[in-house]
């Protein structure tokens, strides 16, 4: 059986046609441009769909960076694809396409990716983080998406600095705050101009070449992985003393520095329970084609 697995976020829509085994067999990437608006984008989803479908396929999964209502199809807000919010994506494509049409968080569908067949496979209660612009997360318990009662599980906004900086999301110093691909950014921006680094030569600047500067021995690149890290590592600890799962997924910007991850591990030993503290901490086996993957699992178990 294949599936169109769909991941839709704030800078890309990926799509493809999703095997049981987790294949990717057709693969279209489009810019998601969501300032032309709700009609360009379901258009374009249409478009992709069309380009993707075959009698073979049955159904269709789509990952939404953002907060979903699987049960009513709904998209209820999304901070980076704001002309989506509140539409009833499912209902909308059901107009075109007889196709049984579900609809999931994206990061929730990397974890679930991940949990059946990619690095967590071996493992009964996994976690997964991934860095966008914030921090994306999921549950995956025995195999299944742990949603909870509102299908709202957002670990980037647990806080980790009582007197942080305000987050989108009206509490302050959120984990969010201080390690996604934005707060890296904004770390990095005001450290620049307080030492003589070479990063000043690099604009503009991305979370890559941050990571290649502190390999190649630039000191604030280096120092500001480690602080990163280190506010990831008290995130990680958090996560390990609430759920105690088997194995932390890190996805997304974050798993791509392993300056950030030593530094991660390094805290998350310091500060967690003797016995939990070796829980794995693993990097996702379908890299940054995961959310397509776990869209198309989730259209075909859930078909
Ligand atoms: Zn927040």
């Amino acid at each position: 059986m294949k599936a169109i697995g769909i991941d839709i976020g704030g800078t890309e829509i990926k799509a493809g046609i999703v095997t049981e085994k987790g294949k990717i067999l057709k693969e279209i990437i489009i810019e998601t441009n969501s300032y032309y608006g709700k009609k360009k984008l379901i258009s374009n989803l249409e478009r992709i769909i069309r380009k993707l479908d075959s009698k073979s396929i049955k159904a269709i999964g789509i990952g939404f960076a953002g907060d979903v209502d699987s049960k009513k199809g709904q998209i209820v807000q999304s901070p980076n694809i704001q002309c989506m919010n509140k539409v009833f994506l499912v209902k909308e494509l059901k107009k075109k396409f007889r196709k049984k049409i579900f609809l999931q968080n994206d990061a929730t569908l990397m974890t679930f990716a991940e949990a059946l067949l990619g690095a967590g496979k071996k493992y009964k209660i996994v976690v997964g983080l991934t860095a966008g612009t914030g921090i994306g997360s999921g549950i995956v318990i025995n195999k299944q998406i742990y949603s909870g009662r509102d299908n709202l599980t957002e670990i980037g906004h647990t806080v980790i600095n009582f007197f942080g900086p305000k987050c989108s999301c009206k509490n302050n110093g959120c984990l969010e705050q201080y390690v996604g691909i934005k707060a890296l950014m904004k770390i990095t921006e005001i450290r620049m101009e307080m030492h003589n680094s070479k990063l000043k030569k690099m604009w503009p600047l991305t979370p890559k070449k941050v990571d290649t500067a502190a390999k190649k021995g630039d000191k604030v690149a280096k120092a500001i992985l480690k602080e990163t890290g280190a506010y990831l590592g008290i995130g990680l600890t958090n996560i390990l003393h609430f759920l105690n799962p088997d194995a932390i997924i890190l996805g997304g910007g974050l798993s791509n520095s392993n300056i950030l991850i030593k530094e991660a591990k390094k805290e998350m030993k310091k500060r967690a329970f003797k016995r939990v503290k070796n829980t794995k901490i693993l990097k996702p086996k379908f890299k940054n084609k995961a959310g397509i993957v776990g869209a198309g699992l989730l259209a075909l178990k859930a078909h």
